[in-house]
């Protein structure tokens, strides 16, 4: 069938676009032809999705299904920003892909604030990426019996998890919640450089097969929403989720002056009332002012799963005003994030890693710790600012 025949046929609702696949040699011949059909059925000119240099075989082979092209966002970067990490420790240029302008010009502002008050402090405190399947038994006499089986054959279990995967390893499943007849084992692996995701689904996947054979009782879904995967949950803010990181600094009294334009003490008062009081008022889980905006940058920068922004916007900020001094941190206990497979392989943004030097193996911990402290510059600017114009607000309303 030719181009012609196929894109007809695709009008007329007689095959579907996966089909085209069938008939094509390769992806990109079979993206021409999807993008063609897609300009046909919406009457549009796609003149931009369709000039890129991405790889698309590579693209099609494992991230993307019926492409039609690509979508670009500009990037930028902030810094240098001055890093005191465990495994960052250099002066880093950040890059940020994003359309809300004011973004990078506010994260470069932080940056600027940390280098000259010596550098940002960031570590690693917790490694675990999280599966929890849900498990349909009888009664809670049999969802006990199930989570007891879990408890006892730990070792078992492990090796068997382990079997799928050289770089997966299985720490723990706790905590096991029984809810009625139904039983939610949380699974958490260490996942090396990978965010680990498709990794932990398989080797959770194999231990399942083996609770089948030795109770009879089987997953109703391999994810029971206990994970917590792309959704805001507070047992993810309290366990732990992907990386757990923290940041902090102390920025000198002159510093937040000519940097900041402003005093410790107000940004103490603005991060207490708006971060923490604001955020408990609202129900919030993230006590922060936009962890998000940083996270989106710096995910799509350098290829990480989109949807996980929802769960790197939880964290809290800190503030304390300490004799003129601001002592400012960021705690972030849910970043999945990483360095090898997934998004990272796609050649811009794999690009965006290289910029940090980050790419590929060995790298997942000192890029954990970049992002933090890249949160951490946003936050100190964008709380900063407040703080700012609230200062700014009493001068003026005190005539002085
Ligand atoms: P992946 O690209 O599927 O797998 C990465 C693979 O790289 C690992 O399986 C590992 O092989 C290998 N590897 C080589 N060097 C490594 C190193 N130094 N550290 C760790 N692994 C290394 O990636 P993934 O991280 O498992 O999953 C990420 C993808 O899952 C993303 O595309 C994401 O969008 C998607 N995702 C899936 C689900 C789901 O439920 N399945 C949910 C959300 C997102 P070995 O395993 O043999 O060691």
């Amino acid at each position: 069938m030719d181009k012609e025949e196929i894109i007809e046929k695709l009008l007329a609702g007689e095959m579907k676009l996966y089909q085209i696949d069938k008939y094509t040699q390769t992806a990109t011949e079979a993206l021409d032809i999807r993008r063609e059909f897609i300009e046909r059925y919406s009457d549009c000119r796609l003149d931009q999705i369709s000039n890129y240099t991405l790889d698309m075989e590579l693209a099609f082979a494992k991230n993307i299904e019926n492409p039609i092209g690509t979508i670009q966002v500009p990037i930028g970067v902030a810094g240098p920003v001055t890093i005191n990490g465990e495994h960052a420790k250099d002066d880093f240029f950040i890059p940020l892909a994003t359309s809300e302008g004011a973004l990078l010009a506010s994260v470069n502002r932080g940056c600027s604030a940390i280098t000259a008050a010596g550098g940002v402090n960031a570590r690693v405190i917790g490694d675990k990426m999280t599966r929890a399947p849900v498990i349909k038994t009888e009664s809670v006499v049999e969802a006990v019996k199930v989570k007891q089986w879990f408890e006892n054959k730990f070792d078992e279990i492990k090796e068997i998890a382990e079997s799928t995967t050289s770089h997966g390893k299985l720490i723990k499943v706790d905590p096991i919640i029984i809810v009625g007849n139904y039983v939610y084992p949380r699974f958490c692996y260490s996942t090396g450089d990978s965010m680990g995701m498709n990794m932990v689904t398989i080797a959770t996947e194999k231990v399942l097969e083996k609770l089948y054979e030795d109770l009879g009782v089987h997953a109703i879904a391999l994810s029971g929403n206990l994970c917590v995967d792309k959704k805001p949950a507070a047992i993810n803010v309290v366990e732990g989720r992907g990386k757990t990181v923290v940041a902090d600094i102390l920025i000198p009294e002159a510093i937040v002056r000519t940097k900041l334009k402003t005093t410790a003490k107000a940004i103490e008062e603005v991060n207490v009332a708006k971060n923490l009081i604001g955020s408990a008022a609202a129900g919030s889980m993230a006590y922060n002012a936009h962890f998000a905006n940083m996270i989106g940058a710096l995910f799509l920068a350098t290829g990480q799963d989109a949807a996980h922004v929802v769960e790197g916007s939880l964290g809290i900020t800190t503030a304390e005003d300490r004799d003129g001094d601001l002592y400012f941190s960021v705690n972030m206990s849910d970043l999945p994030i990483a360095t090898i497979g997934g998004g990272t392989r796609l050649e811009t943004a794999n690009e965006g890693l290289q910029i940090l030097g980050c790419a590929g193996s060995g790298n997942v911990n000192k890029f954990a710790e970049i992002v933090i402290s890249t949160v951490l510059a946003g936050e100190l600017s964008l709380v900063g600012a407040l703080a700012a114009g609230h200062l700014a607000k009493a001068h003026k309303e005190l005539g002085r």
